[in-house]
């Protein structure tokens, strides 16, 4: 039996035109320890930053559907 866990960590994308910031999920293969605040590609294929303090799933408003549906 294989054990697979996914760490998801919470970033924030900025606001871009008339795209709201929203919170995104981003797929973790490093510790998060090692995250040094850049832009990493989150699961809907967006760029957010690794809000390191934040666990995923956030209980927010503004989270992002599509990393909802996809990181769970
Ligand atoms: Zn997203």
């Amino acid at each position: 039996m294989m054990l697979q866990t996914t760490v998801f960590a919470a970033a924030r994308s900025r606001a871009h035109g008339p795209t709201a910031a929203l919170w995104h999920a981003v797929e973790l293969h490093r510790p998060p320890a090692e995250l040094d605040g850049a832009c990493e590609l989150t699961v809907c294929g967006s760029l957010a930053r690794i809000a390191p303090e934040q666990a995923w799933p956030l209980r927010a408003a503004d989270v992002c559907p599509s990393c909802t549906t996809l990181a769970r």
